[in-house]
């Protein structure tokens, strides 16, 4: 139905002294665009029967272009507990990776240029040496994650012939990704060996014939299977696949390239580790313990190596030259491991004092004490267990401290801590935190800038928005 109203015209509304800073802005088209569907979602509103007013209009636009400032990819504070949180982008990279990233981003740089002769280069070049003098292996290549590492690997080594895993490694991580689909998406069949909570080298063993193309190792980091339960080391599977002439490829998702014990931490095999137990090629994340952007490694045989780099698909999986620098720059960093939990920020957050994550809960508790209300609320600090995150050392916590907010009895419900920690995330820098037993907590493990957070959270507005 058209309203019986006269709009202003979109020319009117464009040149007007409000809006047009915009279109200096963001163009004259975009803006075009706005004014237009703007007045069309007007005329569609079936309800309306009087025009809003023209300054009513000109503010809505406004607001519209407004929001154009604002990216909808924006930092947030990172109080769940879980220190590699997938949703919130795992790991931060450490400074010197950030001016990497700024160097090769602002200039022209050698990605695939050997400096010496003038002639084309390798860009994994970058990383392979690094790579190969800490974990041990002869030759890597990396591709955009591990998922990537893993398609790479078996449409290479398996494509139309059997890999042999273990049931009880099916794995399956967050996102609903199922490793088994992606296996068979690389062109490789499942041979599954085993069952969910034992399996024997024999087993393996029976399995091998003319298709065999690979035995492949999963670590199974999201969850441990405990009881009754066998499975076959690296160091056997190696020799199984040694005599009888075929690779084994371990996926090892997290891997560390250091031993975290030495920081007081629940040991993970390192990558070096399995590289000497005999595995032929290991693959890793890069943005999971190991600290760095987001990219998968594949370490292991030359051989192997070479081949991955001959397949085209790996053009489609490879890293650009800001992700190539990061890593790099953090791969630099593990050279000098006496100094790494300084400049990690991984490994700073996983090894912070108890006392240190304490006096940041106390700052972010007297902050919130002082601005919610404590006959709706009890803020106190508490003793919590923190979570490495992204599937390394699924079933260990670290203790840590943080916030607690809780609706005081018969004040407050579940709603009203759902609307506060909905406040929390509507904040210029969003503070994430997890509901627990009816509660808001805030574990203060990886906070990084608690004096910032307690300046936010002193000037926001929350008893408009939570009726604290
Ligand atoms: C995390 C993980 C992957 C996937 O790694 P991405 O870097 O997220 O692609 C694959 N396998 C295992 C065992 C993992 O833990």
């Amino acid at each position: 139905m058209e309203p019986a109203f006269q709009l202003p015209s979109v020319d009117r509304l464009l040149n007007d002294e409000a809006l047009r800073p915009y279109a200096d802005l963001y163009g004259r088209a975009r803006l075009r665009d706005a004014v237009r569907e703007y007045l069309a979602a007007i005329r569609t509103r079936e309800t309306a029967t009087a025009p809003p007013a023209y300054e009513e209009i000109v503010f809505g636009i406004q607001e519209v272009a407004e929001r154009w400032r604002h990216s909808s990819l924006k930092a947030v504070v990172n109080l769940t507990g879980t220190v590699l949180h997938t949703n919130l982008g795992r790991a931060v990279l450490p400074e010197s990776a950030l001016r990497a990233i700024l160097r090769v981003g602002e200039m022209p740089c050698n990605l695939e240029y050997d400096l010496d002769d003038g002639r084309r280069g390798e860009r994994d070049d970058h990383v392979d040496e690094l790579v190969c003098s800490l974990t041990g292996a002869e030759a890597a290549a990396v591709v955009n994650n591990n998922a990537a590492g893993v398609v790479l690997a078996l449409n290479t080594l398996a494509i139309r012939r059997e890999v042999v895993i273990s049931r009880g490694e099916l794995v399956e991580i967050g996102g609903s990704f199922r490793m088994p689909e992606i296996k068979a998406r690389s062109g490789a069949r499942l041979r599954e060996v085993g069952t969910t909570n034992r399996t024997y080298v024999r087993d393996y063993e029976d399995a091998i014939t003319q298709r065999t193309a690979l035995l492949m190792k999963v670590h199974t980091s999201n969850y441990s299977i405990r009881g009754f339960t066998c499975s076959v080391s690296e160091a056997d599977l190696a020799a199984l696949a040694r005599k009888r002439g075929i690779p084994l490829v371990t996926d090892l998702g997290s891997g560390s390239l250091l031993d975290l014990r030495r920081w007081g931490l629940p040991g993970e095999p390192t990558v070096r580790a399995i590289v000497e137990a005999g595995a032929d090629l290991v693959l890793f994340s890069g943005d999971k313990l190991l600290g760095g952007p987001q990219c998968g490694i594949l370490a292991g045989n030359a051989d192997l190596v070479r081949k991955l780099a001959r397949n085209p698909l790996k053009r489609a999986l490879r890293l650009d030259k800001l992700r190539l620098a990061a890593l790099r720059s953090v791969l630099e960093l593990y050279l000098d491991p006496d100094r790494l939990a300084a400049k990690l920020p991984t490994l700073r957050m996983l090894t912070r004092s108890l006392d240190s994550i304490e006096a940041d809960a106390r700052a972010v508790c007297a902050a919130f004490a002082g601005v919610l209300s404590p006959k709706t609320y009890e803020v106190s600090v508490i003793d919590c267990q923190s979570q490495v995150g992204s599937g390394a050392f699924a079933t260990e916590t670290l203790p840590s401290h943080g916030v607690r907010i809780a609706p005081r009895r018969g004040r407050a419900n579940d709603r009203t801590i759902l609307r506060l920690h909905a406040a929390l995330r509507g904040m210029p820098t969003p503070l994430i935190g997890r509901i627990e037993n009816h509660s808001l907590v805030l574990d203060c493990r990886s906070l990084h800038d608690a004096h910032a957070v307690v300046a936010q959270i002193e000037g926001a507005d929350l008893a408009h928005s939570v009726d604290a």
